[in-house]
Parts: C-alpha cells; structure tokens; sequence
C-alpha cells in the first residue's frame, strides 16, 4: 500500500523502475514522471524497459535516458513494477531475485510484488503517482507534470472513458498548473503517426461488421495486412474504438493474427457492460469497459464464441437496467 511505498523511498537510495513491453502512454508516462520524482527527493532512479519506447512518448522529458535491457545489469535496493498483471510482462530476467513494488491500477493485478500498491479507482497509474507525490512531501516539477498528464490523457483516451472522475480532472488541472502543456502532449499522441498507420486503417476497418442484434461489432487484422502496410507497434491504437462510436454499438471484439489460428484479442464495452470478466474466463485480464486476451483455434469459430459472449454480457447490463 502507498504507506509502504513511502517508507520504502525514504529509507533506500537506487531504484530501478520498469514497466510492460511494449508500453503504452500509463506505462512509460508514470515510470518517468516516478523516476523524476525520485530524483528530485536527491535519489538515484533509472527507467529500465525491454524493448523500444513507442515514438509518441519519446518526446517526454527523460524518454532518451531509458535503457532497453534483457535482464537486471544493475545494482538497485527496489524495483518498481508499473502496471504489470505478473512479474514477466515487463520481459526482464533477473526480476525474481529484486526486491520488487508492483503499482498498478487494474483490479485484475496478482499481488507479485514485495510490496503492492493497487488502486483500482485511479484512472491510471499516473494518478497514483501524482497521489504518492503529494504523500511524500513532493513538488511537482514541469517534467513530473508533463510525464503524468501524458500517462491521465492516454488512460483516459482524452479524459472521455468511464474511468475519467473528478480526481482526474483536479490531478490534470493542477499538472497543467505545474507546466504540463495539453496541446502539446496530445499532438506527440494523435497527430504523429507514420502513414501506415493509415493504410492499415483503411484495411482493418473494411473488415468492420456487426452482429444480428446490431448491437456488438467485430474488426479483423491479418498478418498480410499488417506486412502490406508495413506498420509498426501501435498503429491500430484505437481501431477498436471506432465501431462504438456508432449510437448502438455497444460492444466490440477486434482479433489481431499473430500466428496460424493465433490471436490477440480487444475487447470494448459502453456503459455498463463488463468485459474484463469475459477476458478472465480467456486468462486474459483489464478494465470493465477495455479488457484483452490471447485466443488459439478457428478463427470464425473464436469470433462467433466472443461475439456470443459479448451479446449475453449486453443483454444481462440491460437486464439489470430494466430492474
Ligand atoms: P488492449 O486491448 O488495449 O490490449 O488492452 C486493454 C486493457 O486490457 C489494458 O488495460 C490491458 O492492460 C488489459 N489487457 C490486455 N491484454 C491483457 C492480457 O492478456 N492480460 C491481462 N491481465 N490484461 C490484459
Ligand atoms: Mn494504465
């Protein structure tokens, strides 16, 4: 629990901080607005992540100091883990024999750490960072502003999903305050992809169908789209989204090939629809309103099975509103 964290950063000097591959705004934008922090109360921090940053957060503040590594080269008296379901998303070896603190908001979290900080109601883990720095007697320098708003803006999808609350606002006002520059940060996000970003989009939407009732929809990606487009990590942010911007739509399933008969799957939900469980049921894991899982076997069959699953989840959130 963050008393812990607190103790622990005001007892101990060198600390690692890593997050999952691959990672998305919340992990990159929290793990350098924890390691600025850290800095800033005279402490030795580095960001360690496997693999490359996405291009969207390399403009932040500390993002070229980030070290791509396999396994711990370092000495470190704590790790912290950020937003990361197990200890082996972060694709690091060595992590085993740390002394690990995992921070996370989603409620799926499996307590690995040594210590857990979970706090499901926080938009995203930047907020948690921000709470820790008010804990900890912190001032919030403009690069801790600007690292935490790009971690509120990407978990939020621009402060527009259910998870956006009053906290939220009050955190991204006062960040704002602190020198972060919304316009800036939000260009680094939306308006700075390659082109094949595009021609993939043109190609995923034209698979774009919905179900009988209308109300849930379904997206395809295959390999040969992704080689002809010649699109890289994070190009799809966000396709997903699009058929729920449709009045009844209120469900969505896109299945991205990575093998043969092998998938990764996102799931979306409106309201009050619950996703996360159906993810669970598949091993994988999320959010009420944004889960995914991996899924192997045919592929109409998978996505008649999803499709199904989430046409009953649908119903049974109207049935209860009907109550
Ligand atoms: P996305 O569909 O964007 O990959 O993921 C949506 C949400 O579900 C994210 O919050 C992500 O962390 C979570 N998520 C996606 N895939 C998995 C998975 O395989 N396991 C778990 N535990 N969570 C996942
Ligand atoms: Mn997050």
């Amino acid at each position: 629990m963050l008393s812990q964290v607190v103790e622990l950063i005001e007892n101990k000097n060198n600390f690692g901080i890593t997050t999952h591959i691959k990672p998305d705004g919340d992990g990159v934008g929290s793990s350098l607005g924890l390691c600025w922090l850290l800095r800033s109360l005279g402490k030795n921090a580095e960001v360690i992540v496997h693999g490359n940053v996405p291009q969207a957060y390399r403009s932040l503040p500390g993002a070229e100091d980030i070290r791509d590594i396999k396994s711990i080269d370092a000495r470190y008296d704590a790790v912290f883990i950020i937003e990361c379901s197990d200890l082996e998303r972060p694709g690091i070896s060595g992590l085993d024999n740390e002394f690990t603190v995992n921070i996370d908001h989603h409620a799926t979290s499996a307590h690995f750490g040594t210590i857990n900080w979970i706090d499901s109601t926080a938009s995203a883990v930047g907020e948690m960072i921000y709470n820790l720095c008010k804990a900890i007697g912190g001032r919030i320098t403009t690069e801790i502003a600007e690292c935490v708003y790009m971690a509120l803006v990407t978990d939020t999808g621009s402060f527009h999903f259910s998870n956006t609350s009053d906290r939220t606002l009050k955190v991204a006002s006062e960040l704002v305050k602190a020198g972060a520059k919304p316009a800036k940060i939000s260009e680094a996000v939306y308006n700075n992809y390659p082109w094949s970003r595009i021609e993939l989009m043109r190609q995923v939407l034209g698979t774009v169908k919905r179900d009988g009732t209308g109300k849930v929809a379904s997206l395809r990606q295959t390999l040969a789209m992704k080689e002809q487009a010649g699109s890289v990590d994070g190009d799809n942010n966000g396709f997903v989204n699009v058929p729920l911007s449709a009045r009844d739509v209120y469900a969505a399933v896109y299945m991205r090939e990575v093998g043969p008969n092998k998938f990764r799957v996102s799931l979306r939900s409106k309201d009050d629809i619950d996703v996360a469980k159906i993810a669970e049921s598949y091993g994988g894991g999320g959010h009420k309103n944004a889960a995914g899982l991996c899924i192997e076997g045919d592929w109409d069959e998978k996505e008649k099975e999803l499709v199904a699953r989430l046409v009953e989840a649908v119903d049974k959130a109207s049935e209860k509103q009907s109550d």
